[in-house]
């Protein structure tokens, strides 16, 4: 519920309300305006409808939030927001791009490919320490001691670090190393992680679940921000469908109708949404023409000697060549490179 209150209502009056919206068990929410204040109440509709707020001298309106998701919802929050990991800006005019490898497999090879990725203008280096693989026997990452290794070239590099948070239990020690959590397709709906991303302050990349519908991923979202922590990015990576072809199948169309519902950033990971190396500059600069805010894309020094993902990775001419590619398309759809 959304509650708009008369201009020049006194903060005193605004905190009657909030309070009386709590001492009916709902959560209270309020968003000063330079214009107007306006209020939230979260919870039960019935309970809301009982309070009669409308009939409150100090109350202009009260609307109800339609959507399922609300407080990511452009109900609540009409304006993009804007969400900062390190000093690089994801839902602003620059398109953010965020590169590296699948997996950190060693400090060398991290080092070149972060270097080869700050070199081609990327704004941040991604890279996985907890790697969840589909198969057991695959390279599982290199865990806390890849997060060393990750830190340690980010800040020699001059990028902000992202990386794949798992369990509940690595949120601390990922959270000291990194400047931005990713929570992987396979963990979207994890809910118990997302409760506890909800109590950090840092900003979380949730990529979409492979057989997750957009409004799944926008309440997944809800977890995070309802618990305390609005600084939430959405990444399209794909989904499954009777499309063999690609890994995934790249559904673009979740960014447009993303950016209409929610006031969310949204980034487009082209290297699991194809699968295919030769794909994955093309449909970066399709996210780019559809409205998506920046980039996840797999970069490795060596990609014939990568231990995950080698066969989606550009190898440092090939991203170069893309960051070049992708300018005129920044371009023409109003952004900034
Ligand atoms: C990754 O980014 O390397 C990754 C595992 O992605 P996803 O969770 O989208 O499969
Ligand atoms: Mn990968």
């Amino acid at each position: 519920m959304i509650i708009v209150l008369k201009p020049g209502t006194p903060q005193s009056a605004a905190d009657e309300i909030l309070a009386q919206i709590a001492a009916a068990g709902l959560k209270p929410l309020c968003l000063p305006g330079t214009e107007r204040v306006v209020l939230g109440a979260l919870g039960d509709e019935r309970v809301l409808g009982n309070l009669h707020l409308e009939n409150h001298p100090a109350v202009e309106r009260v609307t109800p939030i339609l959507s399922p998701f609300k407080l990511v919802s452009r109900e609540w929050h009409p304006d993009n927001t804007v969400v900062r990991i390190g000093s690089v800006e994801v839902g602003g005019p620059r398109i953010a791009v965020f590169a590296g490898p699948c997996a950190i497999e060693s400090a060398d090879q991290m080092r070149r490919t972060a270097e080869a990725v700050r070199n081609a203008g990327a704004h941040g280096l991604r890279g996985g320490a907890f790697k969840p693989r589909t198969s057991p026997y695959s390279f599982q990452g290199l865990g806390v001691e890849g997060l060393h290794i990750l830190r340690d070239v980010a800040r020699s590099c001059h990028l902000p670090a992202v990386t794949e948070v798992v369990e509940v239990s690595d949120v601390g020690v990922v959270q000291e190393y990194a400047d931005a959590f990713q929570v992987g397709a396979r963990n979207m709906q994890n809910f118990r992680l997302l409760t506890a991303l909800g109590n950090s302050r840092k900003p979380v990349i949730l990529k979409r679940g492979m057989a997750a519908t957009v409004e799944d991923l926008l309440m997944a979202a809800e977890y995070i921000v309802a618990g305390g922590n609005p600084n939430v990015i959405l990444c399209e990576r794909g989904i499954r469908t009777f499309e063999t072809a690609t890994r995934n199948t790249l559904d673009l169309s979740a960014i447009p109708h993303i950016k209409r519902v929610s006031h969310l950033p949204v980034l487009v990971d082209p290297s699991h949404g194809t699968g295919v190396r030769e794909y994955v500059e093309p449909m970066a600069r399709a996210a780019i023409a559809c409205g998506a805010d920046g980039l996840l894309i797999e970069v490795h020094y060596d990609p014939r000697s990568a231990l995950s993902d080698g066969h989606q990775s550009l190898d440092p001419d090939a991203f170069k060549g893309l960051m070049q590619n992708l300018r005129p398309f920044i371009e023409a759809a109003g952004r900034t490179a």
